[in-house]
């Protein structure tokens, strides 16, 4: 069966020790919980060795927010998927519509990152979704399953059984506009349909597809609720231990 999960992408904020303290206090309020979801904090690359350092993995799995496209080399300021693995981290966000937006991303690209993240043992977190026009014209699912085939239908069962999905709407990122859990649902359904297309029914139903876009403690019940939504990816409310644990209590 798939899993359910409770990602946080701490994007660009947090020095290394706020970063690190968030990280114990979460790590210690998730030992004094039993819940039902894996839990997962994706960070800043520079916080990575630190924090796997000071939290136990089987409670609260660590990620990095991005990888590079290439293996190694003269490619300056990047980070390989080779180093973030080699930091314990397990996890890696791919195709975040603010990399996709401000950074150029194409599938293309993607399709690279998500292969060198696959040879390093990672597990892609990979996140699709439509602008608002997009939905306004009535092509999110159209876009959403473009994304899917360009960047990751070209793998083989056995690793694309490897991926988990973030379905992201743009216009509920940071903007404090949820998709209802209705939306959710109907465009995870389709998004699982497109896959079982692909890779079969199997494949399908073991997929975790994560919901993200203003997810918080007072509407990631519901959202959580319906039969296609098997998480977060979590933003602005994956900042603070409370409002986190809020969203990963709701299952
Ligand atoms: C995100 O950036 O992945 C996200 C879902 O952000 P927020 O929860 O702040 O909308």
């Amino acid at each position: 069966m798939r899993k359910n999960i409770v990602a946080g992408n701490w994007k660009m904020n947090k020095t290394l020790q706020e970063g690190i303290a968030l990280a114990k206090d979460l790590n210690e309020a998730l030992k004094q919980k039993t819940v039902n979801c894996d839990v997962v904090i994706c960070t800043p690359f520079i916080h990575l060795a630190s924090v796997a350092a000071e939290i136990d993995q089987t409670k609260l799995g660590l990620g990095a927010e991005n990888c590079a496209d290439k293996k190694s080399g003269a490619y300056t300021g990047e980070v390989s998927a080779a180093m973030v693995a080699s930091t314990g981290a397990k996890y890696v966000i791919l195709g975040h519509s603010e990399r996709r937006q401000y950074y150029g991303e194409t599938s293309e690209i993607l399709k690279e990152k998500v292969t060198l993240a696959l040879e390093n043992n990672l597990t892609p977190i990979f996140c699709i979704g439509e602008v608002l026009a997009e939905r306004e014209a009535g092509k999110h699912f159209e876009v959403v399953n473009t994304q899917l085939k360009e960047a990751l239908f070209g793998l083989s069962a056995e690793d694309f059984s490897k991926i988990v999905i973030a379905y992201e709407p743009v216009w509920a990122i940071g903007t404090g506009k949820t998709a209802s859990s209705d939306q959710a649902q109907e465009i995870h359904a389709v998004i699982r349909q497109t896959i079982t297309e692909k890779y079969g029914k199997e494949v399908a139903e073991n997929t975790s597809i994560l919901y993200g876009g203003s997810c918080k403690a007072s509407n990631a019940q519901e959202l959580f609720a319906k039969p296609d939504v098997d998480g977060g990816l979590i933003g602005g409310a994956a900042l603070s231990v409370e409002d986190f644990m809020g969203i990963i209590v709701a299952f």
